[in-house]
């Protein structure tokens, strides 16, 4: 080392200070570097070391054509783990190669005598034993030598990585913030659109107040036409003040606990100015919570039930007015399931089948078995009827006997009811009601037996009396005098149309007792037919009776009892059409069934009385029939009679224009 004091004065003065690094730059033997010995230094160089090491800032030098490096403490963290120590004193090429196709080019204007700066520059440095990205405010500015020209590169830097690294977190923080807010409103108006169109009324109800934030169109259409939003609950809807849902409505909103309201009562208006109503709602209140966990609203959800309640409550007073009927008229309810298989029958049905415990009932061990042996069969027939739709269309009604199955009393039951069925036209269920006639049947027995009885009895006298005027009108018409056997004629006709009369009652008597026997054979319906018109032609009627015979038709019947039938017809006919209007008989033949049709051009029969025609004693009332005798007895005997020999009989009518009556009778061989 040359010892002359000037020079050891500056080599020493601008290797001084400079913390770690000025320690480390006078540790190493600069002469054996590009640069050499510090004693050889151009001032330049001596003063911009001695600046940098007395510098905070970060700067390094490059030093001549080989970028000699020397650094600060300031510069020292920008060469990372593995840079440092081994760049002190070698070239930034070396140092910074994976940069230098950046940095190299700037170098070199820098020597050139052009500084060049940039802030927050991206350099991907490998100084952690990987690449990353780093970023500086940088300035490479020329040291010039004393002769003007330039000796190295003053590199003062600011790395900014942390702070441009912070800033994009910022953004990317600022973005995600943009997004969750977006994210937040898109939620917040799916929530609204979903509160807007629910099918149920909702509303928000804010602070203390409770002012209509939010309300949707079905909880608007509550209070048609009544401002509501942005109003407090009470200014809304004053009705409520004083009411237990007011009440209800503030507790949730200090307690925050949600309260559930199933078909409350709640006397509301609908619209302005109009009445307060009895109104029943299922609702919910539930209260909301702001930020810090506190209530600041309520939110509702309604539906109101009014009308389901007020059904429900009809239901009910209907169901008990049914009840009350059904008690009253002392019926008794059958029930089946006929998919499950069960039978209820209430407290009175089982008393009509002498049944006093309660345990379950089946239908083959006490309503089948219950059943008077003599009625059992065709009961049973009925209900299998009952079931299959296209037969009965699940109707029901029938008459029959059962046998107390504890105290073994027979009694009458009339029955009625209903099979309900399935798609597949499958019955599911059968219910009804049964009411005890065993009274009523008693009564019309012993007036059956009454009337059978003076019939009988009146039968003997007629008898003998048609007899005598027999006798005396032959007798008149020998001697030739003309008004007794004219009187006598009128006489048998009288006497005629009562023996008619008492032998109608006679056979229902007869029927009723089940006394009425069929004496079967074969016969030619068509000449029974002829002959039932004849007789009818020889009471002199007046009406025109046409008689058409398809072909000859042997029937196997009772003979009498078919000719009665026609005879009822045909009088029927003759009674309800006025004198110059023909009636017509036709005899045929209708798929396997011989067919009779009596038609009339008569008053007609009414819709409404169509169904009831066959019953007993039943007369339609009308002002042309109101004179007309009868007994209503002639079509019931004839349905009796017609359906004993397994046929059918119907009528078919318009009023004023007349009347077609039929019956079927299965064909003989
Ligand atoms: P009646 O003795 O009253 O004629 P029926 O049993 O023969 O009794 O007939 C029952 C009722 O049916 C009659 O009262 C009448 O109202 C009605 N009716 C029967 N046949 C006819 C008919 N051809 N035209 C109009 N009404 C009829």
């Amino acid at each position: 080392m040359p010892e002359t004091d000037g020079i050891k004065t500056a080599y020493h003065q601008c290797l001084e200070g400079g913390g770690e690094m000025g320690g480390l730059i006078r540790s190493i033997d600069w002469s054996q570097t590009p640069i050499g010995d510090p004693s050889t230094w151009p001032s330049a160089l001596r003063t911009s070391v001695s600046l940098m090491l007395n510098s905070y800032f970060p700067m390094y030098i490059a030093w001549g054509d080989g970028y000699t490096q020397l650094y600060n403490d300031g510069y020292r963290p920008i060469l990372g783990a593995t840079k440092h120590p081994q760049a002190m004193g070698i070239s930034t090429r070396e140092t910074f190669a994976e940069i230098w196709h950046i940095i190299g080019s700037m170098f070199e204007g820098v020597m050139n005598g052009q500084a060049v700066g940039f802030p927050n520059f991206m350099l991907p440095l490998e100084r952690n034993g990987y690449v990353e990205e780093c970023f500086f405010d940088f300035c490479y500015s020329p040291i010039k030598l004393d002769d003007g020209t330039v000796g190295g590169v003053l590199v003062t830097v600011v790395e900014t990585t942390g702070t441009v690294k912070a800033l994009k977190d910022l953004k990317e923080n600022k973005r995600e913030l943009e997004i969750s807010k977006a994210e937040t409103e898109s939620e917040r108006d799916r929530l609204r659109s979903f509160f807007m169109q629910a099918p149920v009324g909702i509303c928000i109800l804010d602070g203390p107040d409770l002012v209509f934030e939010l309300v949707n169109e079905p909880y608007q259409q509550l209070f048609p036409g009544r401002k509501l939003l942005g109003k407090p609950v009470l200014e809304a809807v004053p009705e409520v003040k004083g009411q237990p849902i007011w009440d209800i409505l503030q507790n949730v909103y200090t307690t925050g606990e949600a309260f559930e309201g199933n078909g409350l009562l709640i006397p509301l208006a609908r619209g302005e100015n109009q009445p307060v109503e009895d109104r029943y709602f299922n609702f919910m209140y539930q209260a909301r919570y702001n930020a810090d966990g506190k209530v600041d609203g309520v939110l509702v959800f309604v539906f109101e039930v009014t009308e389901m309640v007020n059904t429900r409550n009809d239901l009910k007073r209907e169901k008990d007015k049914l009840k009350l009927a059904i008690k009253a008229a002392q019926l008794g309810t059958f029930d089946m399931d006929l998919v499950k298989g069960t039978m209820e029958w209430d407290k009175r049905c089982r008393t009509l089948f002498g049944i006093s415990h309660t345990d379950v009932v089946t239908y083959e061990k006490d309503f089948v078995t219950g059943l008077h042996p003599d009625d059992r069969d065709k009961v049973v027939e009925i209900i299998n009827n009952v079931f299959v739709k296209a037969i009965s269309n699940g109707d029901y009604d029938v008459e029959y006997r059962t046998v107390g199955a504890e105290d073994q009393k027979i009694r009458w039951v009339r029955a009625k009811g209903k099979a309900y069925f399935d798609d597949n036209n499958q019955p599911t269920r059968f219910v009804g009601a049964a009411l005890d006639i065993t009274e009523q049947k008693s009564d019309e027995l012993r007036k059956n037996d009454f009337i059978g009885m003076v019939s009988h009895e009146l039968k003997t006298p007629l008898t003998s009396l048609s007899a005598y005027v027999q006798m005396l009108h032959a007798k008149a018409l020998k001697e030739q005098d003309a008004f007794v056997s004219g009187a006598l004629e009128k006489v048998t006709t009288q006497v005629r149309r009562m023996g008619t009369m008492i032998n109608g009652f006679l056979n229902v008597s007869r029927l009723e007792s089940g006394k009425i026997l069929l004496n079967k054979h074969d016969f030619m319906l068509n000449e029974l037919v002829l002959d039932m018109t004849d007789e009818i032609r020889q009471t002199g009627p007046g009406h025109k009776l046409a008689c058409i015979i398809e072909k000859p038709i042997t029937v196997h019947a009772d003979q009498d009892k078919i000719g009665s039938v026609i005879i009822n017809l045909l009088s029927n006919a003759v009674k309800y059409s006025a004198k110059d209007k023909t009636i017509t008989i036709t005899c045929g033949v209708a798929g396997n069934m011989a067919q009779v049709s009596v038609h009339d051009e008569g008053i007609g029969i009414k819709p409404e009385d169509m169904d009831r025609l066959f019953d007993r004693y039943f007369r339609a009332e009308s002002p042309q029939t109101k004179y007309i005798s009868g007994f209503g007895i002639g079509l019931y005997l004839s349905a009796e009679i017609i359906q004993r020999h397994d046929g059918k009989i119907w009528a078919e009518s318009e009023t004023n224009k007349g009347s077609v009556f039929y019956f079927t009778l299965p064909l003989g061989n």
